[in-house]
């Protein structure tokens, strides 16, 4: 459930932005495009990162959120409205990862261009979320594959927008889309080093259900797939138990989400069930919900999976 205060607040940011969206006068539709740059505005990093290698020189790309900032509890800024409505095209995640920030998109009344690159992915490919997270799990970037789904949308955006651009995004997509491919494979031959019996996912919040299904681990997140919700202590006493029964080795923590919760796990998992589980964070916490700083490995969607894969690899085989 989303906290009564959470979620009051979140409706107080939204409905003054949407406010201000609505003053008459502030201009009646986005910024006409002209020439490149195309100036590119998307929600968290991993979207950024897609825009930026699909649209190549052609686009300017920035993230509203930044390295280490959680999209379930994203409160928008006033000046973040001024940013989506001067940007060319806005580009989100969608399926409910961005609070509700789809309804902002949705209540701009066309006063921004806006693509949902994973709502435009075959919903039959998606998993469904739990209770508190919307219809569809919304992390569809931990399998490779399903990714790979949202380069067309971008190139087909970034086309209608810029004509001249037309070819020169269907070469970068093609060739990303390559890349993607070959990065897939590499995901699938890593996890090979973990035998079947161990490949045991369990993170602070469960965003890695993609990733389970894709490579074949067992996922628990202690907290559900937004992190919106709250945890209590049954559910800390139930994933303990798990961690005891199965003798799972180690946890993972995640950049973007407090790690107070799986403390509190792995100290009722020593002292009930004797059982010592490392935790697994600092420079080896995963990358969830969104990538690292700017010019380092794990800045780049591609840096990011590595940077997982290795850490839960090398964690786990033995
Ligand atoms: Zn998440």
């Amino acid at each position: 459930m989303i906290s009564f205060g959470y979620r009051s607040r979140l409706l107080g940011a939204l409905c003054s932005l949407v406010a201000l969206v609505a003053v008459p006068g502030c201009g009646s539709g986005p910024p006409p495009f002209t020439e490149p740059p195309v100036r590119v505005l998307a929600t968290t990093t991993m979207v950024a990162d897609l825009v930026a290698r699909v649209g190549g020189e052609r686009v300017t790309v920035e993230a509203l959120m930044g390295p280490g900032v959680d999209p379930h509890r994203y409160q928008p800024a006033a000046t973040d409205l001024q940013r989506l409505r001067g940007a060319h095209l806005v580009f989100f995640n969608g399926l409910h990862l961005e609070g509700k920030m789809a309804d902002l998109f949705a209540k701009s009344g066309g006063r921004m261009r806006a693509v949902g690159v994973a709502e435009a992915l075959d919903h039959a490919k998606l998993r469904a979320a739990d209770a508190d997270g919307g219809e569809h799990d919304p992390h569809v970037w931990f399998d490779v594959k399903l990714w790979a789904g949202c380069v067309p949308p971008v190139r087909d955006a970034l086309a209608a927008l810029d004509p001249a651009g037309k070819a020169t995004y269907e070469a970068n997509a093609a060739a990303y889309l390559k890349e993607l491919d070959a990065l897939d494979a590499e995901v699938r031959a890593e996890v090979e080093k973990v035998p079947t019996a161990k490949r045991k996912l369990v993170t602070s919040h469960d965003a890695f259900g993609y990733f389970g299904r894709a490579y074949g681990f067992e996922v628990k997140g202690l907290q559900g797939v937004s992190t919106a919700s709250e945890t209590g202590s049954r559910d800390r006493d139930e994933l303990a138990r798990y961690l005891g029964s199965a003798r799972v080795p180690a946890v993972f923590t995640e950049t973007s989400v407090p790690d107070e919760g799986l403390k509190a796990v792995l100290e009722t998992c020593r002292r009930d069930y004797k059982h010592d589980v490392k935790l697994i964070g600092g420079d080896d916490a995963l990358y969830s919900d969104a990538l690292g700083a700017p010019g380092t490995p794990t800045g780049t969607y591609a840096g990011m999976v590595r940077h997982n894969v290795k850490v839960i690899v090398s964690a786990l085989r033995e």
